[in-house]
């Protein structure tokens, strides 16, 4: 059965997406500890990210960069968290988190809340720093 995520890259399920190759996809994580909180993806359904092969890996965070420089542009903050923890959903991601201090990286921490129109605002910022 398709992931949660291979959904959303067929478009199966709706996401507020910030970029796509074609090997990744990038969109807003849709419980997110920062705001500009972006999951990217290998649209391949591998599950483990130490899975994938040495290249794909490589090229995932060389797409993972460029996102990561827009989400710095758009959203205020000191530079961007990186985690891969994958413990929910068996489809590699990477978190990118705006951060300020070593708190804002903390998933236990209350989520926001953020509203459909709050989420399609950081899209149009983030989309537009690409
Ligand atoms: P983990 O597998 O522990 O890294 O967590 C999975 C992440 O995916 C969590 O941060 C969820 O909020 C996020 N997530 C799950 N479903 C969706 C979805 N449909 N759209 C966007 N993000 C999602």
């Amino acid at each position: 059965m398709a992931t949660i995520f291979s959904r959303i890259v067929k478009g199966e399920i709706p996401c507020y997406k910030i970029a796509e190759n074609e090997q990744f996809f990038a969109f807003l994580d849709i419980n997110p500890v920062a705001k500009g909180h972006t999951l990217v993806i290998p649209k391949r359904e591998v599950d483990y990210i130490f899975a994938l092969d040495d290249n794909e890996l490589g090229d995932m965070m060389v797409f993972a960069k460029k996102v990561a420089k827009a989400i710095e542009k758009a959203v205020p903050c000191k530079r961007i968290g990186v985690a891969v923890i994958g413990l929910e959903v068996p489809h590699a991601h990477i978190h990118l988190i705006p951060i300020s201090k070593e708190g804002d990286m903390d998933f236990k921490k209350e989520h926001l809340h953020l509203t459909e129109a709050e989420f399609l605002e950081l899209q149009q910022l983030i989309v537009s720093q690409l």
